[in-house]
């Protein structure tokens, strides 16, 4: 595989319980940088940035090992580990968060390595705007910045996510998140909306349906790759972004990193938690990058 530029990925390192129809699963290695540093890692890229407890089990530390340029920036910490609950409703697609425990990222202050803080590529995946801020303040060599956020940062955080968007490059964000955010159902209007509020590209992701990319003057459409049993559909957005984030940074074109995301994330959701991720074969890969179109 072809070796990309160094993306710095912050997001958050967790320890997820999940329902789905197919059962339910305790302490499973979570987190939006976690899914994205794992498909990214794929193509040899990341560098994560988080923060864990002392609970963080020694697996964790090697997933991130194996799939990491390095872990410096992982900070461990005496307290718990960040931990989440959600169960799926009976479609598969919506869920109800079910808790929601920050443990010891409630004080974390990412500082990151002088020695990664010159890298080209920053992927701030799904955390607290504040501390996205915090990151991109620190990078110095004015990275391209690829930036995704959930529904809780629209309604709380507002102000913050607004600055934020302004100084990135690239919004990736759910049908349904950019709907609360522009407050239209429009989707083109809203997609046109976030392009006058600084990214030169939006990438609205449709979950089922797949996405689509917007600037100014052109729009690229791709679908998905069909998976029969989808056991649990978490973290698929953030194994997307760490697979797009990964391509652009190879010098792909959008289409083509939007379609390495599609098919990473459709193994992602084969099992649950990061599972079937860590068993993904060179070939089986490339024949579903190929297939989506
Ligand atoms: P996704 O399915 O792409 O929304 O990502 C799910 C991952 O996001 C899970 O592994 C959770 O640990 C993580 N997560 C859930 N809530 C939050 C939050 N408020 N901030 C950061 N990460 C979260």
């Amino acid at each position: 595989m072809k070796k990309s530029d160094k993306i710095l990925i912050l997001g958050s390192i967790g320890l997820d319980t999940i329902e789905t129809q197919y059962g339910k699963k305790e302490d499973l290695l979570g987190g939006s940088a976690t899914y994205a540093t794992i498909a990214a890692g794929i193509y040899g890229s990341a560098i994560p940035v988080g923060i864990v407890g002392d609970d963080f089990p020694k697996d964790g530390y090697d997933i991130f090992s194996k799939y990491s340029i390095n872990i410096n920036n992982i900070e461990t910490k005496t307290g718990t580990t960040f931990r989440w609950g959600g169960r799926y409703h009976e479609n598969g697609d919506d869920r109800d968060t079910l808790f929601t425990e920050l443990g010891v990222f409630e004080y974390f202050e990412p500082i990151i390595d002088e020695k990664d803080s010159n890298i080209s590529w920053l992927f701030l995946a799904n955390i607290h705007p504040a501390l996205q801020t915090m990151v991109l303040k620190q990078c110095t060599n004015s990275p391209y910045v690829i930036t995704d956020t959930m529904n809780l940062w629209i309604n709380t955080t507002a102000k913050e996510l607004r600055s934020l968007i302004n100084e990135t490059n690239i919004l990736l964000i759910n049908e349904s998140e950019l709907v609360e955010l522009i407050k239209t159902d429009d989707i083109i209007t809203a997609a046109h909306k976030v392009l006058s509020m600084g990214p030169e590209k939006i990438i609205v992701k449709l979950g089922s349906k797949g996405a689509r990319c917007f600037s100014k003057d052109e729009e690229i459409s791709i679908g998905v790759y069909p998976v029969s049993k989808v056991i649990d559909p978490t973290g698929a957005g953030d194994v997307f972004g760490g697979g797009f984030v990964s391509g652009m940074s190879e010098g792909l074109s959008v289409y083509d990193s939007m379609r390495r995301g599609t098919a990473l994330a459709s193994f992602c959701i084969e099992d649950f938690g990061v599972s079937r991720l860590l068993n993904i074969r060179h070939e089986e890969l490339e024949e579903r990058i190929n297939s989506i179109k």
